[in-house]
């Protein structure tokens, strides 16, 4: 059962130190209530109220790990219905299946292009993350088991077999895979094959009430890592069960609720691509934790992951790049340096352009918090006396022997004050938009001239 705020807010200090980020002890144990925030935030609560406050403050919906190394990936976690509320943690799981019926071919060629799909986009590298395999009796699914176990993704796997999954968990386990799927006659069976082996399960049933039945039994034989597979063919219904559940989850705290949830595309029979891709997006925004497609194509699994990554980003917090050099082109002691800010969106749009010129220069981005050129140097952020101390704190005098300092043509007002702060450069003014640096880094004299 849920702590209500007032129950929390008497095992707090009440000193009302703000040092938690919030006006009052109150503020934050309604906030704790709520799941929304960490109890590490507030630093004079010992160890003993932390347990007893830990379920009030665990997210109402269970994370769950899968995938090994690069390939781990966290998923549930999640704390509201709404990302603007505060925001969206662990984007959902992408993937496809493999059936064994599939000739060698095709079953090589899912295997490669599920590692070989890789996205790179505001310096995140976006990439599919499961993939289910389907046991259809044909005698090959321990072998398609450990050909996919080494591209690391976690692997779901799909058999009515216990004994095979059995063999199938002990061959993959350290990749987490998900069992699937335990139903009302095999529960104990399975479900002790994953507390055994300590991976995640997932739950199969027709609609709310018959998963949280199926719950219930796999938490009452001690399984902790749970999944819910809701069984339909209609996206109506789908989409119905994944609000509800989420609802529960989070306005009723009904814990046989609070699982990430499976959602198996092939299953809708959209028969379609374009129509799977919009079922997948409707997926992705309310509220699948792992998705899996019938098929891995470029053109529809570049847009989902971008939607993955545009809803699962923290709305307070604009993506930034890391402050430093980045060289573009392999530039040389008489390269120009530009000058910019670490909003990613900046960054890939100015060293985007600068690669276009196809000169060779150096990118200095500067941390202004995430926020855009303009934006910061109204904030204060970017300004003559940050960009000198930058430039002097990352020695780049060092690679150049011209040293050519190109400022964004909208921080025209500071142009005079940085020169001063950098008597030894020469600064240029860039233009005002990004889109005409090719022509201005093309036209730039060479400092022979
Ligand atoms: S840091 Fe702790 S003591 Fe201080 S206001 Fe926040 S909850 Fe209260």
């Amino acid at each position: 059962m849920a702590l209500k705020p007032l129950d929390i807010f008497k095992l707090l200090p009440k000193t009302n130190c703000k040092e938690c980020g919030y006006p009052t002890c109150l503020a934050f144990s309604m906030q704790i209530a709520m799941g929304k925030e960490d109890l590490k935030k507030c630093p004079y609560i010992s160890e003993e109220i932390r347990e007893k406050l830990a379920s009030a403050s665990a997210p109402p919906i269970v994370t769950i790990s899968i995938g090994k190394d690069e390939e781990k990936v966290s998923i549930g976690g999640e704390t509201v219905l709404f990302r603007h509320e505060k925001t969206f943690y662990n984007p959902p799981a992408i993937g496809t299946f493999i059936n064994d019926a599939m000739n060698q071919d095709e079953i090589e060629k899912i295997i490669k292009d599920s590692a070989n799909f890789v996205y790179e986009r505001v310096g995140v590298k976006m990439r599919t993350n499961v993939i289910a395999i389907i046991d259809t009796e044909k005698n090959r699914f321990l072998d398609i088991v450990q050909r996919a176990y080494p591209t690391k993704k976690s692997l779901m796997l799909m058999s009515k077999n216990v004994d095979l999954i059995e063999k199938a968990v002990n061959t993959c386990k350290d990749v987490n895979p998900i069992i699937c799927s335990a139903d009302k006659e095999n529960w104990k069976e399975i479900g002790k094959i994953a507390k055994n082996f300590s991976v995640p399960i997932a739950a199969k049933g027709k609609d709310i009430n018959e998963l949280i039945e199926l719950v219930g039994k796999l938490q009452s034989i001690g399984v902790n890592q749970i999944l819910l597979f809701p069984e339909t063919d209609n996206i109506s219904k789908l989409f119905e069960i994944l609000v509800c559940l989420r609802r529960k989850a989070i306005l009723k705290r009904v814990k046989e609720c609070g699982y990430p949830v499976i959602t198996f595309l092939p299953d809708l029979k959209a028969n379609n691509y374009i129509k799977e891709a919009l079922y997948a997006a409707i997926c992705i925004a309310k509220y699948s934790s792992v998705i899996i497609l019938s098929e891995l194509k470029g053109e529809t699994l570049f847009p989902l992951m971008l939607a993955r990554l545009n809803i699962f980003t923290d709305p307070q917090r604009p993506m930034a790049t890391p402050e430093g050099i980045y060289e573009i082109g392999n530039p040389g002691n008489e390269s120009p340096v530009l000058i910019t800010s670490n909003f990613s969106l900046t960054y890939f749009i100015v060293s985007g352009e600068v690669e276009n010129a196809r000169v060779p220069a150096y990118l200095v981005v500067q941390d202004t918090e995430g926020l855009s050129v303009l934006t910061a140097w109204a904030a204060d952020k970017l300004n003559a006396e940050t960009i000198a101390g930058l430039i002097k704190k990352i020695k780049i005098e060092e690679k150049l022997k011209t040293k050519k300092l190109i400022l964004p043509g909208v921080l025209a007002p500071i142009l005079g004050e940085l020169e001063e702060e950098l008597p030894d450069w020469e600064i240029l003014l860039g233009p005002r938009e990004a889109a005409y640096l090719p022509n201005f880094l093309k036209n730039l004299p060479s400092s022979s001239e």
